[in-house]
């Protein structure tokens, strides 16, 4: 199925861009016509790790106009072995800076925007608004879902990739034209099932196999040329060096694209969508929960509560719950912290959204604290009932 322009032409182009787009330009599917919508298109990567890296790098060479970079991380040695974006010496560096650095390199005429931030349900919808298409080169479940959520309630296009070892996926969701990823995978895999390849590792050309698919698919949809992979499963292995694309089709019952969507929002927490918690996490929270609000009626009733934030020193920073005392979950799980819990006082752990609490929960339960307990949505939740004057981060 082909399908019309994403983008209008851009006016014009410059001497400097004709000489520089001339191989686009003498292809008849392209010419000056295309190479004016790349010019106009406004494009965001999510994520400039190893999907992003030769995606970014491919789309500005292209001549995509405006280029967005998403990403919170800095640049890590272990990063170098597929993100061929980033170079030695910008390890420790904000990724989204450095790779900037490279697509102004490889074409000064992008104009680069640099979002140094985590993508979030606050900030994703604000910043998806800004450009034409997303291409999704996230690595986690949560994200992804989160990005197919927004993209489809605000009718964007994307292109999805991902990369496990040996194996690699694509396509392009667009819930106006065929199937969203939730039509695909209505429900993430149970948590463990699916290692990441942090855990699992990842061929580093990879990258560049499924990186190339999704900027193939997105000059596409931004040019309208050929037949972009909407309602199509690219699935390749390198072991058998085999490509094989597959039909998907949209599900009329799509919780969020079908006839009767029960997701007509983003998600609170895509962290608990996607399960990320274990399943002894999973059992030490049954009856082991309270509310927000009800530890506040806690502490005012006198209780003798001893309350734990079992984040990160710099989230402590942050924000904080008033009398919680700082033992990061790590401390916990190691075992290393546990004489600093009192076996005589109510102990009530927090971290953030509920997930890292209830993995430290399990921990002070099987070491023979029965009685502890944690706050269902954490900070996040002591804001929302308690409150609201405190920054959410
Ligand atoms: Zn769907």
């Amino acid at each position: 199925m082909s399908l019309p322009p994403l983008v209008e032409p851009a006016p014009e182009l410059t001497v400097d861009e004709i000489r520089r787009y001339s191989r686009h330009l003498i292809i008849p599917d392209v010419a000056m016509d295309g190479q004016k919508r790349l010019k106009n298109a406004k494009v965001l990567c999510v994520g400039a790790g190893g999907l992003g890296s030769p995606a970014l790098m491919y789309l500005a060479a292209a001549g995509v106009g405006t280029l967005g970079i998403i990403d919170f991380d800095t640049v890590d040695e272990s990063n170098l072995q597929r993100q061929v974006i980033h170079g030695q010496s910008d390890v420790g560096r904000p990724k989204a800076e450095s790779a900037a650095d490279s697509v102004r390199e490889i074409n000064p005429y992008v104009n680069v925007v640099i979002h140094n931030t985590s993508l979030d349900r606050d900030n994703v919808r604000e910043i998806f608004s800004q450009y034409d298409l997303i291409v999704d080169g996230t690595d986690n479940f949560a994200t992804r879902y989160m990005v197919n959520d927004a993209a489809v309630l605000l009718g964007k296009p994307y292109v999805w990739g991902s990369i496990y070892r040996f194996d690699g996926q694509a396509s392009v969701f667009w819930a106006e034209h065929g199937p969203c990823y939730r039509c695909l995978y209505p429900e993430p895999p149970p948590p463990g099932m699916v290692p990441s390849c942090a855990e699992g590792g990842v061929l580093g050309v990879l990258c560049a196999s499924i990186g190339s698919i999704q900027v193939t698919e997105a000059i596409k949809v931004l040019t309208g040329v050929g037949e972009p992979l909407v309602g199509g499963l690219m699935v390749y292995d390198a072991l058998e060096m085999s490509y094989r694309k597959i039909k998907v089709r949209k599900d009329p019952n799509c919780a969020l694209c079908g006839e009767n969507p029960t997701v007509t929002d983003l998600l609170e927490d895509y962290e608990d969508f996607c399960g990320a918690v274990s399943v002894e996490a999973q059992e030490a929270v049954v009856d082991a929960t309270i509310t927000a609000r009800e530890l506040k009626d806690w502490q005012e009733s006198g209780k003798d509560v001893f309350l734990v934030d079992v984040r990160e020193a710099a989230e402590y920073e942050i924000v904080r719950i008033p009398g919680a005392t700082l033992i990061p979950k790590g401390e916990i799980l190691s075992g290393e912290a546990l004489s600093r819990f009192p076996q005589d006082r109510q102990i009530v752990l927090h971290c953030k959204s509920g997930v890292r609490s209830a993995e430290a929960l399990a921990a002070l339960k099987a070491a023979g604290f029965k009685d502890a307990v944690h706050v269902h949505g954490g900070v996040l939740a002591w804001i929302k009932q308690v409150d609201p004057s405190l920054p959410a981060y």
